[in-house]
């Protein structure tokens, strides 16, 4: 992509009402626009980050057998009067509209009870089971507090699948496998050695859920860490006798913020048993289908990432969630051989599918590199006369601010290590 081309601007500023520091980066360098508190649009570089989550997040998804599926955003209240949640005070976070012709309609906060009222017209035997089924889609939260930038919106894609098993056990197994999918996903996307899990209220089906909880002092939540063993317990149920349950002493954990980018939840039969989802088992007998909830939000995940990585001068990204793997950047000052040259290496990495942001905009050295660090590319490719001259190119890691000239044929060898 050629930067003349690309929509979007960096700005010296951004918006006075933006307290968060993820939205303050990002509109700055171009990849969101605030609409108003709490609703942010993406831009072409802010939806590239955002699809590399969402493909992260798929890949393992599907690896531990997950279907992907797509609800509708549109509820109706009968689903929902059946389990309770219609109330307001039930779901505190409801936007709720009416049909024309009369009648409520509620916009997605969640998606327990339409989908268990769907799966209820395509289970009815042992054999049915399990599935694990899995969308990513827009819910609408009537947030009170909106002030966490992308981390906290009033609309948001979330990535939230739910399983059906046949009993407590088979959904316990899978359960711990999405666990450690969650894992992968989060050291993919560079926040492994920084996410825990977290143990939870469980509300009142299960003892516990667990929370992955973003070490980052910008989080809302606070949990009690044990790094050695690598878990933690939210401040919320933190007791002596949770501890104790747990075998955790009060003296080995360490107190933090943290962001709370995903959740996974055991959902007991609460919902099969007031939607009708019930399957035959294997001597005829109906039995209520046991469920669970698996939440991410690839929005919130990509706030953290610009929360916890970025430096003084930018945005960070890693490199799977990176917008482009390369940043190219042609520093002329009116050389057309410099031009061509840069022209020819831009044509050079699309040939080898090596993503590139190229800067062939007719700015100040200084203004191209200041933007580059702002948008944080993992990979600075720079061509100059002075490059030329030392047969090559210079290339610097954005993370680690190490330099190097490489010489022209090794270039794509360079960029795909
Ligand atoms: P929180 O306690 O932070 O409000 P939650 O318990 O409401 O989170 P879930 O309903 O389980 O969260 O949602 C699953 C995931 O969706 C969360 O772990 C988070 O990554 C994301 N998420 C939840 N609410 C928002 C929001 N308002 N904006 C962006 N992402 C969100
Ligand atoms: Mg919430």
């Amino acid at each position: 992509m050629r930067q003349s081309q690309l929509f979007t601007k960096t700005r010296k500023q951004a918006p006075k009402d933006e307290v968060a520091k993820n939205a303050q980066l990002l509109i700055r360098a171009g990849f969101i626009h605030k609409e108003m508190a709490g609703a942010y649009s993406y831009l072409p570089l802010g939806l590239r980050v955002l699809n590399n989550i969402v493909q992260i997040i798929r890949e393992e998804m599907d690896a531990i057998g997950g279907q992907e599926m797509i609800l509708t955003a549109l509820q109706s209240p009968n689903n929902w009067k059946k389990s309770d949640r219609w109330r307001d005070d039930a779901i505190d976070v409801w936007f709720k509209t009416e049909l024309k012709g009369g009648g409520e309609l509620g916009l997605a906060t969640t998606h327990e009870e339409p989908l268990t009222a769907l799966m209820s017209e395509y289970v009815q035997s042992y054999k049915d089971l399990p599935k694990y089924v899995y969308q990513f889609q827009t819910k609408f939260r009537n947030e009170l507090r909106a002030k966490s930038g992308i981390m906290r919106t009033r609309e948001f894609v979330m990535k939230d699948l739910y399983s059906f098993s046949r009993n407590e056990e088979e959904f316990r197994t899978f359960y711990e496998e999405v666990a450690k999918a969650y894992m992968k996903v989060f050291a993919r996307i560079g926040l492994g050695d920084k996410t825990f899990r977290t143990f939870a209220s469980g509300g009142s089906f299960s003892k516990f859920s667990d929370e992955f909880q973003t070490i980052c002092d910008a989080g809302e939540d606070t949990i009690h860490l044990h790094r050695g063993k690598g878990i933690a317990v939210n401040k919320e149920i933190y007791t002596d006798e949770i501890l104790a349950d747990l075998s955790l002493k009060k003296n080995e954990l360490e107190e933090v913020k943290a962001i709370e980018v995903g959740n996974i939840f055991p959902l007991g039969t609460r919902f099969s048993e007031v939607l009708g989802l019930t399957f035959k088992d294997e001597s005829g007998n109906a039995q209520p289908v046991v469920m669970g909830s698996y939440g991410l939000g690839p929005g919130r995940l990509m706030g953290t990432i610009v929360e916890v990585l970025s430096d003084e001068k930018g945005i960070v990204w890693p490199k799977e969630v990176a917008p482009f793997s390369a940043h190219l950047i042609s520093i002329s000052s009116g050389n057309s051989d410099v031009v061509a040259e840069a022209d020819r290496l831009y044509e050079l990495l699309r040939e080898h599918g090596i993503e590139t942001l190229y800067d062939d905009r007719d700015v100040r050295a200084g203004e191209k590199f200041a933007d580059a660090d702002l948008i944080g590319v993992p990979s600075r490719v720079v061509v100059s006369e002075k490059t030329m001259s030392e047969g090559g190119v210079e290339v610097s890691n954005r993370s680690n601010g190490g330099t190097a000239i490489v010489p022209d044929s090794e270039i794509v060898e360079r960029l795909r290590n």
